[in-house]
C-alpha cells in the first residue's frame, strides 16, 4: 500500500497552530514565504511517496551486508540516497554560506517526518548528517567548517555521530576512548563505539565520524569528554578524500528491526582526527548534535505513527466481517475506536513537535531566552511522547489488521519492529523523562508555568465558543501545575525520577489538548473539530491518572527486596 504525504495536516498546523507566521515574519527567516514553504513540503512529499516509500520492504528483507570489510547497503538505497542529496533535503536547516538552505527547523522536522514514514532505515542517515552539521556549525573551527560542511549539506559525504560503547550507554562518561595529541593539531583516536547508526556506506564518497573521547589529562566523568571528527578517509591536499584512515567496521548488529540501516560496531586504532570544540568540551558540542536529534527522532516516531495509520485504514476499509453498514470492519465501534486513537494522537505528536521545532526557531531568530527555555523544555517531551506514538500507534495497527497484521506481507509488522528502536537510541524515553523533571525544571517550573499560562488562556478565550472542549483543556491544565508545583517542590530527587514517565506523558497529553482545541477553534465545523472532540474526551482525561502516578510514593518502588524480586 503506497504512502501519501499528509501535505494538509502540515499546512494546517503551520498556518493555524504552530503560529509559523511569526517565524515567517522574523528576518533570519523572511524568506521562508507560505508559498515557498508549501513549495518545499509539495516537492519533498513527491520524493518520499516516489522514492523512499518503494524501498521501505526491500530494505527490511535485504539487510545491509559487510564483505571482507566492504559495506554492502540495501539494494535501492544508493538511488534513495542521491534522491536526499539532490533535494537538498539534507543541508534544509543548514547555513547558506556552506551551501544549505537556510530554512526554519519547523520545515525540516516536516520534511524529515514524511521521510521517516515512507522508509525509516534510510531516513536515519541523512538525519545523522544533519545533527553533525549542526554540530559543526556551532563548535568546529572555521577550516573544518569550509572543508566539511559543502560536502555534508551536498550529500557527497555523510555524518555518523559516535557515543556508546559496551560500558557506557546512558551514562556516557563512563567511556574510555581515548585521544592522543599527535603533536601537530590532530589528535590519534583509540577505542571501540558499538550500535553506530550508518557507521559506514557504499554511496557516499566520504564517512566524517563525531567522535567522544578522553584526552590523557581528561578528568572522569562527562566533565573530561572531548569531541573529535574523524573521518573514514583523510581529506588531502585539494580537500579530496585521501588516504584511509585507522578505522574500521568491525561488524553489523543483528537487530528486531530497522534492518536497512547498518548498525555498526567501530573501531579506532589511533585514528587521525580534529578537535571540534575545546578540549574537554565534547558534551556541549556533543549534546547540540544529540537536540537536534531527539527533535528528529520524535518525528520518527510520528512518521512511522502516519504510516501504520494508512495501512490500517486502507485495510479497514476493505476487510469484510460481520455486518455492518459499509460491510467492512472500518464501521465496528472497536475499530473506529483504534483508528479514531491513532489518528487522534498523531496530530497531538505532530503538533507537540512543530511546536518544538518552532520554539528552537524562534529562539535561534530572536536570540530571546524564553523562546530558548520553550524549546528545551519541549525537547524531552517531543523525543518521548513522539517516540510513544510511533510504537502505541504502529501496535495498534497490527491490531486493526487482525491475523495479517501478525503476517509480515502487509507491512504492519514492520512498522511495529521498525519503531521500537526509537524510544531507546538518543537518550532513552525514561532518560528524557528525568531530563524533564530534573534539569528542565532547574528554573523552579518557570518556562514550565509560562507554557501553562498560555494553554488556560486560551482555553478561557474558547469557553465562548467552544464550552465544552475549553473546559476540560483548562481544568487538565490547572491540574497538571499543581502537579509541577509540588514537583519542583521535592528536593529528593529520586521522588521526582519516581514520577518523571508518568508526568512526562501527562504533560504530553494536556499538550495534544490544547493543540486540538486551537485545530477546532481553526476549524470550528469541520473534521479537525469532530478530531478534537474526540482526542478531549476520550484521551485527554487520562491526564488525571497519570498526574497521580507521578506523585506515586517512592518507597513502594523499592518496598521489595532484590531476593523478594527474584521469586
Ligand atoms: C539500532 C540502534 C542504533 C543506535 N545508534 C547509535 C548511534 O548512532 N550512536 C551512538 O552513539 N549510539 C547509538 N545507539 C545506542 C543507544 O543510544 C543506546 O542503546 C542508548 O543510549 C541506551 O544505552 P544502553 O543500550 O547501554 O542501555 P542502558 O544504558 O544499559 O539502559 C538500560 C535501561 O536502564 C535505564 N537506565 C540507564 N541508566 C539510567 C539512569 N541513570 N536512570 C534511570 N534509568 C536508567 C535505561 O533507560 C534502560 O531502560 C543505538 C542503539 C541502537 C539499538
Amino acid at each position: 500500500m503506497p504512502y501519501r504525504a499528509p501535505l494538509s495536516d502540515y499546512q494546517f498546523l503551520l498556518d493555524h497552530v504552530v503560529g509559523f507566521d511569526q517565524i515567517a515574519a522574523t528576518e533570519t527567516f523572511a524568506e521562508a514565504s507560505a508559498d515557498v514553504v508549501s513549495a518545499i513540503l509539495t516537492e519533498a512529499g513527491k520524493m518520499c511517496e516516489e522514492v523512499m516509500a518503494p524501498l521501505q520492504r526491500p530494505g527490511d528483507l535485504e539487510h545491509p551486508r559487510l564483505e571482507n570489510g566492504v559495506l554492502r547497503t540495501a539494494p535501492g538505497f544508493a538511488e534513495g540516497w542521491k534522491a536526499i542529496s539532490e533535494g537538498g533535503w539534507i543541508g534544509m536547516s543548514g547555513d547558506p554560506d556552506y551551501g544549505g538552505m537556510g530554512l526554519p527547523m519547523t520545515v525540516t522536522s516536516a520534511v524529515n517526518e514524511m521521510m521517516s514514514a515512507a522508509c525509516l532505515s534510510l531516513q536515519l542517515a541523512p538525519l545523522m548528517s544533519q545533527g553533525q552539521i549542526e554540530a559543526l556549525e556551532h563548535h568546529a573551527s572555521d577550516g573544518l567548517k569550509e572543508l566539511y560542511l559543502p560536502k555534508l549539506m551536498s550529500g557527497e559525504w555523510s555524518g555518523t555521530m559516535n557515543l556508546t560503547e559496551p560500558q557506557a550507554g546512558s551514562d556516557v562518561g563512563a567511556l574510555t576512548s581515548k585521544a592522543e595529541p599527535n603533536g601537530d593539531g590532530t589528535y590519534a583516536v583509540t577505542g571501540q563505539k558499538i550500535y553506530i547508526s550508518w557507521g559506514d556506506n557504499d554511496f557516499t564518497e566520504n564517512v566524517c565520524h563525531l567522535v567522544l573521547a578522553r584526552l590523557p589529562d581528561g578528568m572522569p566523568g562527562t566533565k573530561g569528554i572531548s569531541l573529535f571528527l574523524v573521518p573514514k578517509y583523510i581529506p588531502d591536499e585539494t580537500g579530496n578524500p585521501g588516504v584511509a584512515n585507522d578505522l574500521k567496521v568491525v561488524s553489523l548488529e543483528h537487530k528486531m528491526g530497522l534492518h536497512g540501516s547498518p548498525t555498526c560496531v567501530m573501531q579506532y586504532d589511533g585514528a587521525k582526527g580534529w578537535l571540534v570544540g575545546r578540549e574537554h568540551g565534547g558534551m556541549a558540542a556533543m549534546f547540540t548534535m544529540m537536540n537536534n536529534a531527539r527533535l528528529g527522532v520524535g518525528g520518527q516516531g510520528v512518521g512511522v505513527a502516519e504510516g501504520a495509520y494508512q495501512h490500517a485504514l486502507a485495510y479497514a476499509l476493505e476487510r469484510k466481517q460481520g455486518k455492518t453498514p459499509s460491510g467492512t470492519i472500518i464501521d465496528h465501534a472497536d475499530v473506529r475506536r483504534m483508528l479514531m486513537d491513532m489518528r487522534a494522537d498523531t496530530f497531538a505528536a505532530r503538533a507537540i513537535l512543530l511546536a518544538n521545532a518552532a520554539a528552537i526557531d524562534m529562539a535561534q531568530a530572536t536570540g530571546d531566552a524564553d523562546w530558548a527555555a520553550r524549546a528545551a523544555l519541549l525537547t524531552p517531551i517531543g523525543k518521548a511522547f513522539g517516540t510513544q506514538t510511533g510504537m502505541r500507534v504502529a501496535e495498534t495497527g497490527v491490531q486493526v489488521h487482525g491475523g495479517m497484521g501478525f503476517i509480515e506481507e502487509t507491512g504492519a509488522a514492520q512498522y511495529y519492529r521498525d519503531v521500537r528502536v526509537t524510544a531507546i537510541y538518543e537518550g532513552t524515553n525514561g532518560i528524557q523523562a528525568m531530563d524533564l523533571v530534573g534539569r528542565k525544571m532547574m528554573d523552579g517550573g518557570e518556562a514550565a508555568s509560562r507554557l501553562l499560562d498560555e494553554i488556560e488562556g486560551q482555553a478561557e478565550q474558547a469557553r465562548a465558543t467552544l464550552p465544552e472542549l475549553a473546559g476540560p483543556v483548562w481544568e487538565a491544565t490547572e491540574s497538571l501545575r499543581e502537579t509541577t508545583e509540588w514537583l519542583v517542590a521535592q528536593g529528593d530527587m529520586n521522588t521526582r525520577f519516581a514520577g518523571a514517565t508518568a508526568y512526562l506523558n501527562a504533560f504530553a497529553r494536556v499538550l495534544g489538548g490544547h493543540y486540538h482545541l486551537s485545530a477546532a477553534l481553526a476549524d470550528p465545523d469541520g473534521p479537525r473539530a469532530k478530531l478534537a472532540r474526540y482526542y478531549i474526551n476520550a484521551l485527554l482525561p487520562e491526564h488525571a491518572s497519570l498526574l497521580a502516578q507521578a506523585q506515586k510514593e517512592v518507597n513502594d518502588l523499592f518496598a521489595l527486596s532484590i531476593e523478594e524480586m527474584a521469586v
